[in-house]
């Protein structure tokens, strides 16, 4: 049997024909990464190659790191292999990676979403034989409202807030959901202050795209001004001493795990959005026949579940492990399986 053009081992995603590696877990000399999540995005590698947006975003989080940016759609050969990023429309700067060697094509999507989200560059389909897929929310329990009616839901409860003389404390992770929720908050009702991480990463991406204006909380914050702001604040932030300042206030979450009612209810937060930079279960299965691939490849998430369903569906589909631990702050792996256990959905 040939060797498949990418393998898994125990670094990550291996192309040997052209010696590189796509989104590896541990160091490595040549990186190819799909986007900015510390799962994606580690520490340690010799050479990092992605997509332009990306390279402002790696650069914050990883320091000096030798980086080369490339555009949407450029090739670049490496020992015989064409490779190239395309949007994912996950988060800004987030690429598919395509990978073509003697007329075989493979396609790996780090994380992906089909929904437009107004500020990432749109999901775009790519043609190819094999497709590695994510699986963050494979179940048939998720299934996503459009972001316009979310969006709604998140800025009547901030004007009802306001109303009740209360702060709006909205936790959403720092890279992608927060600035996410920032482009669609209706300024019309109030100031939008941030926590000083989603500050930081918020001031990185206003080089790419206009977003509206925020304050930083600061030591000098007063209550009164407070009073009626929304507060976009990173998950980690939920009872910190950080957050009392925000007293009387109430807290939201906006997250694809908020669709399981224990998730919000183990947080302890008031009110949960449904919310997820990643595909629901219609959007994986619908990306999968678009690509018109026979082998699919499923990494993390529910992949044992997905690519047991997809084998039923007629593919050539499988499992392979991966150290992609989802997105930061949203849940761990584990809570979600007793979550499962629970039987809610
Ligand atoms: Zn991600």
């Amino acid at each position: 049997m040939k060797q498949p053009l990418l393998a898994f081992n125990d670094k990550g995603i291996y192309c040997a024909q052209a010696n590189v590696y796509l989104d590896p877990w541990r160091p490595v000399n040549n990186a190819l990464i799909t986007h900015g999540h510390s799962d994606h995005a580690r520490w340690g590698h010799k050479n990092y190659i992605t997509q332009h947006m990306n390279v402002p975003i790696i650069k914050h989080r990883l320091g000096n790191i030798n980086v080369t940016g490339k555009d949407w759609g450029e090739t670049f050969t490496i020992n015989g292999v064409m490779f190239s990023f395309h949007p994912a429309g996950h988060i800004i700067g987030s690429a598919q990676i395509r990978a073509e060697y003697k007329g075989e094509v493979w396609v790996f999507t780090g994380d992906y979403k089909t929904e437009d989200d107004g500020i990432s560059t749109p999901y775009e389909v790519i043609k190819c034989h094999n497709f590695i897929t994510e699986n963050t929310f494979g179940l048939p329990a998720f299934k996503w409202q459009p972001q316009s009616e979310v969006m709604n839901d998140i800025n009547t409860w901030w004007a009802q807030n306001k109303a009740e003389g209360k702060t709006s404390v909205l936790f959403g992770y720092t890279l992608g959901k927060a600035q996410r929720l920032l482009k669609h908050l209706d300024t019309d009702i109030g100031r939008i202050y941030t926590h000083g991480a989603i500050e930081n990463m918020t001031e990185v991406l206003r080089q790419m795209v206009d977003f509206p204006e925020t304050t930083l909380v600061t030591r000098d914050t007063k209550k009164e001004d407070l009073n009626g702001s929304i507060v976009l604040a990173p998950p980690s932030a939920h009872g910190s001493t950080w957050i009392r300042k925000m007293t009387p206030f109430v807290t939201g979450s906006a997250s694809g795990w908020m669709a399981f009612r224990g998730a919000r209810r183990r947080r302890a937060i008031d009110k949960g959005f449904v919310l997820s930079d990643h595909c629901d279960w219609t959007g994986l299965l619908e990306s999968i026949k678009a690509t018109g691939a026979e082998k699919i490849i499923c990494t993390h998430g529910y992949s044992d579940i997905f690519s047991a369903y997809l084998r039923e569906q007629g593919y050539d589909a499988r499992t392979e492990h991966t150290q992609y631990e989802g997105d930061e702050g949203e849940t761990t792996d584990s809570e979600a399986k007793s979550e499962l256990k629970e039987g809610e959905s």
